[in-house]
């Protein structure tokens, strides 16, 4: 069984096999800090409960690769491999974290670790490194826009019929709005198609509702998520 949990903005938790991959954790509140954006939920997980095998990063805004709440998670699990597009790699380097501990993900290439195969998918976005990922595991496929405009250059063949789409749709910041993601599930035609990047800041988010009504009218299973709410696949 692969269990999926939401952690807020594009965070998530992914588990299979005794295995745990935490994707995008945004933890602290430095978007505050910054940009006075405040949150409108905390973090849904007690740190102490997160337990990652792999951290994986899709690229290196604050609400994605967290300045403030990464290195606690490293402090607090010193084992936990890490995985990431090449600007948050760097930004890994740059914590201490040791080459044999990092992977480094280019776009169209795999790595493996325990029963994950994890490919770096297209990302259109303002960090230019930024990826999606691809992630396979007992027999599924769960696909993560991560950040990311609609552009044709997101179609690679390896996305199409996924068991699982998280998708971005907030339609600012560079990411794409709800429409365009109900087009990606149009030509991707996902089993399962989940709204994300929404509910975190107020000046950032969008109505989930027109997206999952709309992929339910192509019969694709779809529901507004709940933060630190587990699901299965
Ligand atoms: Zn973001």
């Amino acid at each position: 069984m692969v269990e999926i949990c939401w952690l807020g903005q594009g965070g998530f938790l992914v588990a299979a096999k005794k295995k745990r991959i935490l994707i995008d954790p945004y933890i602290s509140d430095c978007v505050f800090k910054k940009q006075n954006l405040a949150r409108l939920h905390p973090f849904p997980v007690k740190l102490e409960e997160l337990s990652p095998d792999l951290l994986l990063i899709t690229h290196d805004h604050m609400d994605h690769f967290d300045p403030e709440g990464i290195p606690e998670l490293l402090a607090a699990y010193p084992d936990c491999r890490c995985a990431a597009s090449p600007r948050a790699a760097e930004h890994f380097r740059r914590l201490g974290v040791k080459e044999e501990n990092l992977t480094e993900c280019r776009i169209g290439e795999y790595f493996e670790t325990s029963s994950f195969r994890i490919t770096a998918v297209p990302a259109f976005h303002s960090d230019p490194a930024a990826c999606g990922f691809l992630i396979e595991v007992e027999k599924k496929r769960i696909v993560i826009t991560g950040d990311t405009l609609f552009d044709e250059g997101l179609f690679v063949p390896e996305l199409n019929n996924a068991d699982l789409l998280l998708i971005c749709i907030n339609g600012k910041l560079g990411n794409m709005n709800d429409s365009e993601a109900l087009e990606y599930v149009k030509r991707t035609m996902p089993r399962c198609a989940l709204p994300m990047h929404i509910g975190l800041f107020a000046e950032n988010t969008a109505d989930p509702q027109p997206f999952t009504d709309g992929c339910r009218k192509l019969n694709i299973n779809s529901f507004a998520l709940t933060p630190g709410k587990w699901f299965n696949l």
